[in-house]
């Protein structure tokens, strides 16, 4: 068993899909080890996307990942990482296979829906950004 890291974006949660979003999550065979409804601010939210810093869209997208609610979750599943990527699909909805949550829920290519982990490194780094060791079960 591995994990992996995602939060339901601003639009998810304010398009009114996290319901929908989490029950896709969980009948793709996924199991929730924590979550927490919250909140970013512009400097939490700069700082979990730091490595973007140096890219056009980084401001736009500070702004946009701290305007609303979100939902954090580490999920557990083998092959975590790339799974939940092919679940989601492509950062572009457009670009994203038809069934998957971007191409279902998403409507931009900032505004895609949800984030989820690249590799078990940052997994791992982007866990720890929101959840204690005693917050997992
Ligand atoms: P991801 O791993 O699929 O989330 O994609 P990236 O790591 O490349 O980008 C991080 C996030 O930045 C994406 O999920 C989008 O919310 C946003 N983003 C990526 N590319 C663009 C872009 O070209 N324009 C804008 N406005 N936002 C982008």
């Amino acid at each position: 068993m591995s994990t992996t890291f995602t939060m339901l974006k601003p639009d998810a949660i304010a398009n009114g899909y996290m319901g929908a979003i989490l029950d896709h999550i969980i009948k793709a065979g996924f199991k929730i080890k924590a979550m927490k409804y919250t909140r970013l601010t512009a400097e939490r939210a700069g700082e979990f996307y730091a490595v973007h810093k140096e890219r056009p869209f980084y401001n736009d997208l500070v702004k946009y990942m701290s305007s609303g609610p979100i939902v954090a979750a580490i999920l557990e599943k083998d092959n975590a990482v790339e799974d939940f990527r092919k679940t989601i699909g492509a950062t572009d909805p457009a670009k994203a296979e038809a069934g998957t949550i971007r191409k279902l829920y998403a409507k931009s290519i900032e505004a895609n829906a949800v984030h989820g982990s690249d590799s078990d490194e940052n997994a791992a780094i982007e866990s720890s950004f929101f959840f204690s060791m005693t917050e997992r079960f």
